[in-house]
Formats: structure tokens, sequence, C-alpha cells
């Protein structure tokens, strides 16, 4: 729908820096109309069946199957990622349609018990009302998915706003959507963030606020919304740490390190930005680490001002391999080897969102574990041994909301809550049957059947 003002933005192709498109550029009165329409809608939609709602879901996501690559296509020019890349992460968000779509079957409350005689006590989980959606760029289907089907399949309705970097992929998971769920239950404001994004998280006519983006975006909207004690949901970024201990493979570990830092042009909250080693392996678990890094081939970043910002990061550091801008038109930057950099230095604190990763020496699993530990965030981590009592040990003491044993610093699968602790998010899991814990209030509802009895 074109924007009231009618003022639009351009869309710049990341791998070239050509034009993809023009984009609605939506104000506040824009905002104002789409949670109108999902207020308008929320009644009939809360009051369908779970198991309608599911089946809804399941339509929708057949849909989407059945234009898949059609989809990835659009995330390859708007993201200047691999269409190979792009297609497993529709095909993950695929996934997370059927996951949901299964929960109309599903969707358990409880009953307990009571101290009163004659009193059945059970729970039942009930929509919050309108859900505002708010997303990062990295993996556009995944990001929408991730969001918009929890949530309207647990009855709310929703307004999301997609990253302004991918407008394309936002305009087609809307078009379709609109064939299957009826009007008002989703609706999609483009647009750039303090102008569309921000409206919307003041809007008084929005319930909840589920947001996935930096923790800077992250802190300004906990602060707004709490205002006026709306339900905020915040999944933010990482500094994710891989462990390489003596007795690791190291031929598995650069794999997995290569993959966890440099896929996606390192765009990703769970990419490994932090490679902790130990003593013993460091050289040569570097040697091959920087000889993989020069061969790897990653993506472009999202846009030139995201470029700019990780130069800037750079600027002074110890580059073992990388940190320039390849010589080719859009916004690629060679996949980047720091050492040297002090753990409480700026660059190991900071997020960059780029392919982006330090190299830290430590003796032993204890300083590893302090290493990592030591960090503002705590989404995802990993180690590589052979040693059980290292793994669990590690799974034990790292403060993190995800660990992997013997593989990358990954996100999650559908039916696996994903979050993290500290500055990674608020506390929420999405994904799995913990999201629902988003999208829904709990009701205790208690019957005495037979009031004489009591
Ligand atoms: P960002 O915070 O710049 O933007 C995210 C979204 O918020 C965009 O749609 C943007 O337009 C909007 N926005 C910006 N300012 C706003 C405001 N004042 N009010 C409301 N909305 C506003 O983040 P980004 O650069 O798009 O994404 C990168 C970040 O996202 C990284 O920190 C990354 O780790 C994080 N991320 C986290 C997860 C997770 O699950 N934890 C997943 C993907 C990305």
């Amino acid at each position: 729908m074109p924007t009231s003002s009618g003022r639009t933005f351009e869309k710049l192709r990341p791998a070239d820096g050509s034009l993809l498109c023009h984009v609605a550029r939506s104000d506040a009165v824009d905002v104002d109309r789409a949670v109108a329409a999902a207020r308008v809608a929320r009644a009939d939609w809360a009051a369908r069946t779970p198991v309608e709602r599911g089946h809804l879901l399941r339509s929708l996501t057949l849909a989407l199957q059945a234009r898949r690559e059609e989809f990835a296509k659009l995330v390859v020019e708007e993201t200047g990622k691999s269409l190979e890349l792009a297609l497993a992460e529709t095909d993950a968000a695929i996934e997370m349609g059927f996951f949901v779509a299964g929960e109309g079957h599903r969707l358990y409350g409880r009953t307990t018990t009571s101290a009163m005689p004659n009193r059945t006590v059970m729970s039942m989980r009930r929509p919050v009302g309108v859900a505002a959606l708010i997303v990062s760029f990295n993996t556009p289907l995944p990001n929408y998915a991730w969001k918009t089907f929890p949530a309207v399949f647990c009855g709310n309705t929703a307004v999301l706003k997609p990253s302004e970097h991918t407008p394309a992929s936002a305009s087609f998971f809307a078009e379709l959507c609109q064939e299957f769920l009826p009007p008002g239950v989703l609706n999609v404001v483009h647009g750039l963030g303090p102008e569309t994004g921000a409206p919307l998280v003041e809007h008084e006519g929005v319930d909840l606020v589920s947001f996935t983006g930096s923790a800077a975006t992250g802190r300004w909207i906990q602060e707004r919304a709490g205002r006026r004690l709306a339900k905020v949901c915040l999944e933010l970024g990482g500094k994710n740490a891989l462990v390489v201990c003596d007795d690791a493979d190291l031929d598995r570990a650069v794999e997995w390190s290569l993959a966890s830092a440099f896929s996606n042009a390192g765009q990703r909250c769970a990419a490994a930005s932090r490679l902790v080693v130990f003593e013993d392996v460091y050289d040569e678990f570097r040697e091959r680490l920087v000889e993989g890094a020069r061969a790897y081939e990653t993506g472009p970043l999202i846009s030139e001002d995201s470029l700019v910002r990780i130069l800037a990061a750079l600027d002074g550091a110890d580059v073992v391999t990388g940190g320039e801008r390849l010589d080719r038109p859009g916004w690629w930057l060679a996949p980047t080897v720091l050492e040297n950099v002090p753990a409480d230095g700026d660059l190991s604190c900071r997020e960059l969102f780029g392919p982006v990763t330090i190299l830290y020496r430590v003796g032993d699993l204890d300083e590893a574990i302090e290493l990592v530990n030591d960090s503002p965030y705590g989404l995802t981590s990993a180690i590589h041994t052979a040693n059980l009592h290292r793994a669990m040990g590690f799974a034990d003491a790292v403060q993190a909301g995800v660990v992997v044993v013997n593989g990358g610093t990954h996100g999650s699968e559908p039916h696996m809550g994903f979050g993290g602790v500290k500055q990674s998010g608020t506390g929420w899991r999405e994904a799995g049957v913990e999201a629902l814990d988003v999208y829904t209030e709990w009701k205790y509802v208690n019957l005495i059947a037979d009031p004489a009895k009591t």
C-alpha cells in the first residue's frame, strides 16, 4: 500500500551497489493506519479456534514451500548472499511454519490441584492483542517467520516492520500472507527505523513489541514501550566465542570456525567473533585458519554504512589477514582475522556484525571460560574437545543461551528455543514451544462445579 506522504527511499543491491527498487517510506500516519487495521481484526481472529488458525498457517506454509526458489532469488538480490544460503534459510522458515501449525492440535494448558475441595483449576493460553514485530535484515524469511507465525497462530494480529534493507522479500511474504489470512491480521509497514519503527513502538494500540536487532535499538525500545508497560521481547546481538582445546580435532575445529565466523559475511547474531585457542595448538590452528580465511568466499555486507563502520572499528587493530575492502563494486570486506586484542578492549566487547573474528590464546579451560564469560553478551558458544569432562564443564559454566560441543556457534532449529543471556536478550526464547510464551498470556480458570460442596 502506498504511504500517505508518497515518499520513498532507494534500496541498492549489496553485491554491486546498483538500484534494486524504490521502497515506501512509512511514517507515523501509516503506522497508525496499520495498527488500526490490526485492532479491528483482533476479536474475530482471536475467536477462531487454534485448530483453524493452525490449518491456515499450514496452507500458507505449503504455498511458501511451492515458491521457495522465487523467494530465495529475491533474498539473493537484496542481500547479496548465495542462492544456496538463501534456499537453506527459506527452508528453515518453512519448517518453522509447519512446526507452529502443528501447535493447532496442542497448545496445551495444565490442570492443577487445589487446597479447596471440589475445585478444578486449569490454565489456558490467550492472545496478547496487537503485536508489533520489528526485525533485522540478516536472514529475512526466518526473521519474519520466527515472529509472524507464532504471533498470528496464537490469535494475535500483527504489524510487521521489516528491515529497510530487505523490502523485496518482505513484500513477497506480505502478499503471500494476505492470500491466506483474513484482512488486518498481518499488516506490513516498510520504512526506516526512526520514522517507522519508533512510532510503532510508541503506539498506544500495540500490546506487545517483539524485536530482533541490535542492543542499542533494543535498549531504546525497552525504555519507550516500558513507559506504558507494554510486553516487550528483545532478541539482540552476540559476541559469541568458540573454544578450541588442545585435544580438539583441528581439521573440524578450523572448518567450524570459518563457517561460524564468515558465513553470511558474519552477519549472524550467532557468528563466532571470538576464537579462544589453547596455547599448545594456537600456532597450528592460526596457520590453518588464516589459510582458510584467505580462500573463504563470503558475501557482501548489507550496506555501505555497515562497511564504513566496520573498517573504522578495525583502524589500528593487529590484522592477521583481511581488514580491507575488496576491489569490486558493492560492499565486500575480506574475511578478517585479528589478534593481540585485549579481552576488555572495545573490539572484544563490541559486536561488529561482519566477517571479523579475533584470536585469543589461553593456557587451560578455566582461563578459556573466564575469557568467554567476560563479555556484555551471552548468546551462543561452542567448544571443541574430545574430553567429556571439559565439554560438560564448559556447558555448565558458560554464560550463554546456546552451547554447542564440537560444532559451530549455531542458531536454532524450529523446535528448539533460541535466545541469550545478559545483553543478548531479555530472557525470552524464540522458536520452539517457548515462543508461545511470548505471544500468549496465561489465564487461570477456577471451576467449582457444585457450589453446595464448598
Ligand atoms: P538494528 O537494531 O539497526 O535494526 C533492527 C530493526 O529495528 C530494523 O527493522 C530497523 O529499521 C528497526 N529500528 C531501528 N531503529 C528503530 C527504532 N528507534 N525504533 C524501532 N525500530 C527501529 O539492527 P540490524 O542492523 O538490522 O541487525 C543487526 C543486529 O540484530 C545485530 O545486533 C544482531 O546480532 C541482531 N540479531 C539478533 C538475532 C537474535 O535472534 N538474537 C537475530 C538476528 C539479528
